[in-house]
């Protein structure tokens, strides 16, 4: 069965950057599962995904503007210590989760005060360009619930 709307796709990938470093894989766990056609993607990852088989290999180069956006140096911002989820000593560079009206946001710190920290709000794959080396490990199509809830149910997707 080949990638299509509304089917629910399990797939292991490698996250690179522009010179080939590993920046993420989800080869130490289980595949990721999505539902395809419902923006659960990046566009420009999902558009390639279409008519792929299980078993297909392939990379899948995205510009940064075509990935997570260009990096804003505005984005910045100064947030009280205890809105922020991190493990261990606030230092700068490290990687937080800030607690939002929106839920939770990624953000980088950059200055560490008493009660306070100063971050860099762009996400922290903002302004790179990407490289996804893609394994296609399942395809089936979506149940009625997944395709009404517009995600992929079981390990690796939604799970509730
Ligand atoms: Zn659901």
């Amino acid at each position: 069965m080949n990638i299509q709307r509304n089917s629910v796709v399990s797939f292991h990938y490698t996250l690179r950057d522009a010179s080939g470093d590993e920046l993420e894989t989800s080869r130490d766990g289980e595949p990721s599962l999505y539902l395809h056609g419902a923006g659960n993607l990046l566009p420009g990852l999902e558009r390639q995904l279409e008519g792929k088989a299980e078993g297909d290999v392939f990379s899948v180069a995205l510009d940064a503007a075509d990935a997570y956006g260009d990096r804003d140096p505005q984005r910045q911002q100064r947030v009280p210590v205890k809105h922020l989820l991190y493990r261990g000593r606030l230092r700068p560079g490290m990687l937080v989760q800030v607690n939002t009206a929106e839920g939770q946001r990624p953000a980088t710190v950059l200055k560490v005060g008493k009660f306070s920290a100063d971050l860099d709000t762009n996400h922290p794959l903002a302004g790179r360009d990407l490289v996804f080396d893609i394994e296609i490990t399942g395809v089936r199509a979506a149940t009625e619930e997944e395709v009404a809830h517009r995600h992929a149910h079981g390990p690796g997707g939604h799970q509730h």
